[in-house]
């Protein structure tokens, strides 16, 4: 019998454009792709309303496009499978994997002011409205009542092994406790939403960067709910952040590519300090293809990047 064909998927986020380190875990996910012959999909994540920015689906893949990127799939929307996700929650619902919720972030502050982890930025939810036992409900017709959605985590580590960073063994249950799957309009959250999509597209290799890693054990435990097989190969990518240790925004100078675009910064020149980011001696510039070629896995640096004034010099040499 022939063997499952490997698929990754390349999944932009349209709330604002690309910058260097979301180019980096791209181009490695790519190139990783086609070195070992997996198929890439290509799915922007537009569920977060709020935060998405119109135009910015086109910018992302403009920006992927020119850096020489490809992918072998349409362009699949999260916002088109609303209402796949609508029925994995009455799934989960009716058989009591989820419960409805009606606390607000400063209920929940107040509730455990004096507890242990008190501080942390992600608030563990101490369960005030977790059920005792499992108890069905019905998602249709509670949806529109302002209730939000939690899953009911159970108090097991959940272990899995990661390509990049070995295995990990994390207690979603001490961290977060029992958080949300769905907002209080009943739409999905993304932890559970990307589930359904990389079921809906075959995937088997998640490559991202290591912020998600904690959102890694989450998933898992939605794909069990749901009963999905969880055939998933990981790779948490090493972030890039600028010299004062913080992701990469404005303040660190010119670092998305539309403006490294538009200021006349050739794609090579980019991938050049992408490669030399991702375990390649050298900055000196290159395709995409010419760093699928070189690029060894292996060789990937384990460490946080940071992005240096010398790195943009890279980018725009004499004075830009
Ligand atoms: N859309 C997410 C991002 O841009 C990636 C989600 C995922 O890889 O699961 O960070």
């Amino acid at each position: 019998m022939p063997s499952q064909r490997r698929v990754t998927r390349l999944a932009p986020s349209p709330t604002g454009g690309l910058h260097l380190g979301n180019a980096r875990t791209f181009l490695v996910n790519w190139a990783l792709a086609r070195q070992r012959g997996w198929q890439i999909a290509m799915r922007i994540d537009d569920l977060d309303s709020p935060r998405v920015r119109a135009g910015a689906d086109r910018e992302a893949l403009d920006d992927l496009a020119w850096l020489g990127l490809d992918w072998d799939t349409e362009v699949d929307y999260q916002t088109r499978r609303l209402a796949d996700y609508e029925a994995a929650l009455v799934r989960l619902a009716a058989d009591g994997s989820i419960y409805p919720c009606r606390c607000t972030r400063s209920q929940i502050a107040a509730r455990i002011a004096s507890a242990p982890n008190a501080g942390d930025h992600e608030l563990r939810y101490p369960g005030s409205c977790r059920p005792v036992e499992r108890q069905a409900f019905d998602f249709s017709e509670l949806k529109n009542s302002g209730w939000a959605w939690r899953l009911r985590v159970s108090d097991r580590a959940v272990e899995f092994v990661d390509q990049i960073f070995g295995p990990q063994s994390v207690s979603v249950f001490d961290e977060v406790g029992d958080f949300l799957v769905a907002t209080k309009q009943g739409c999905a959250s993304y932890q559970l939403a990307v589930n359904l999509d990389d079921d809906f597209s075959g995937v088997t290799d998640i490559v991202r960067g290591n912020d998600l890693l904690t959102s890694t054990a989450r998933q898992i435990l939605i794909r069990e709910a749901l009963g999905m097989n969880n055939k998933i190969t990981y790779w948490h990518l090493p972030l890039v952040a600028g010299e004062d240790g913080m992701r990469l925004a404005k303040r660190h100078g010119a670092t998305r590519l539309s403006e490294l675009r538009e200021a006349g910064v050739p794609a090579e020149r980019i991938i050049g300090l992408l490669a030399h980011w991702s375990g390649l001696s050298t900055a000196t510039p290159r395709t995409a293809q010419q760093f699928a070629t070189d690029f060894d896995i292996s060789h990937l640096p384990h460490e946080r990047v940071t992005l240096t004034s010398q790195h943009l010099e890279i980018l725009r040499p004499s004075g830009w």
